[in-house]
């Protein structure tokens, strides 16, 4: 009896730690309420290594972001790469044995697995072990040598993790880490809090991967900073509403090695080495955060031939990107909704018909 009320009290907890009180009908799905009434509400938290800002409107906005904020911390926890107390550490010290790791874990990791296929490795969850020889794990920068990138690289391959339901079996010194998806899938998980607590405006800010809830209270459309690759401001501004856009640039994180050159955080896969592909940013608007996270990193390794063609083929996502000779490429679902600021007059604009 003790046991089964153990267990009651424990649903309770539960429920009243992801569930927020209804106490106004213009905050339901589908109700239209009187904008002006909507009281702002903002998170900022520093969590997965970057700084996060949510913003939500509405009565039930100060419970669903605490709801929000609890879930980015477990998320984190079940997803550090340095943790050793984290489901995916473990995953990376299981030495080939399999290991079964919580349900959402499974599906991220599962998602990050069918975008390296659907990128023809571009995006690659394997990379870590050459991310960690550059030193960008932990900060302490180094050219690794051609021999130690060559043997490194026989310890990536996506295709070489097992995944069966929430079993994975990773080879032994093989390591995942799903930095380049991770702030994307979060944001779709927080979008999806806010939505069941019946907000209906939201900016979602998880260290520039922008998730837009519907519009802003006013009925208007959100407006999204375009990062400068070259410098501090911003080179344009999208309207969007309803949807996420991802950048991912050299500009975010890199170094200076002894030879004067720049080395940058997202790696190729197929040569170990900083993405070079021509590219200095590319910038993914798309309906889910964490395609528009994964494409944004594969695309920015591809560059500008290869984006284009999986743009194309796929037709689920836009793009803007930005090249190495100070050009910006974008695709013509986005020209009506963008513009370069007065700073960047002059840039050349090229758009990318199908
Ligand atoms: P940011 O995290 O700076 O917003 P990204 O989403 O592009 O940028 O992710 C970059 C991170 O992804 C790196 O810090 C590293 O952890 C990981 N990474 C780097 N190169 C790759 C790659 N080719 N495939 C998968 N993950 C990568
Ligand atoms: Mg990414």
């Amino acid at each position: 009896m003790k046991r089964i009320f153990g267990l009651f009290m424990i649903g309770v907890m539960l429920v009243s730690m992801t569930a927020c009180a209804k106490n106004s009908a213009g905050d339901l799905p589908g109700h239209t309420t009187i904008s002006i009434d909507k009281k702002e509400e903002s998170i900022e938290l520093f969590a997965m290594d970057t700084y996060m800002t949510v913003t939500a409107y509405g009565n039930q906005a100060k419970c669903a972001l605490q709801v929000a904020e609890t879930r980015i911390r477990q998320l984190e926890r079940l997803w550090s790469v340095i943790d050793p107390e984290s489901e995916l550490y473990m995953v990376n010290h299981s030495n080939g044995v399999p290991m079964d790791v919580d349900k959402v874990t499974s599906k991220a990791i599962s998602f990050a697995l069918s975008m390296a296929d659907r990128t023809a490795g571009a995006l690659d969850p394997t990379i870590y072990p050459v991310l960690t020889s550059w030193g960008f794990t932990t900060g302490s920068y180094q050219i690794p040598s051609q021999d130690e990138l060559d043997s490194l690289l026989q310890l990536v391959g996506y295709d070489k993790v097992l995944l069966d339901g929430q079993k994975i079996t990773v080879p032994e010194g093989m390591q995942m880490d799903l930095g380049a998806v991770a702030k994307g899938y979060t944001a779709d998980i927080v979008m999806s809090i806010l939505k069941d607590q019946g907000i209906t405006s939201a900016l979602i800010d998880l260290g520039g991967n922008i998730q837009t809830v519907g519009y802003k209270p006013d009925g208007s459309k959100w407006r999204v900073g375009i990062k400068d690759a070259y410098g501090d401001g911003n080179i344009g501004v999208l309207t969007v509403a309803d949807c996420a856009v991802v950048s991912s640039g050299g500009y975010e994180r890199y170094f200076i090695g002894d030879d004067g050159q720049t080395y940058w955080h997202i790696i190729d896969p197929s040569t170990g080495k900083p993405a070079d592909s021509g590219l200095v940013s590319a910038t993914v608007v798309c309906k889910e955060g964490r395609l528009g996270d994964a494409l944004s990193t594969a695309l920015f390794v591809m560059g500008l031939q290869d984006a284009e063609t999986q743009w194309r083929e796929c037709g689920d996502f836009e793009m803007i990107l930005m090249t190495q000779n100070n050009e910006l490429y974008i695709t013509e679902g986005l020209e009506a909704d963008f513009a370069l600021n007065q700073s960047h007059d002059g840039m050349p604009v090229h758009v990318i018909e199908k």
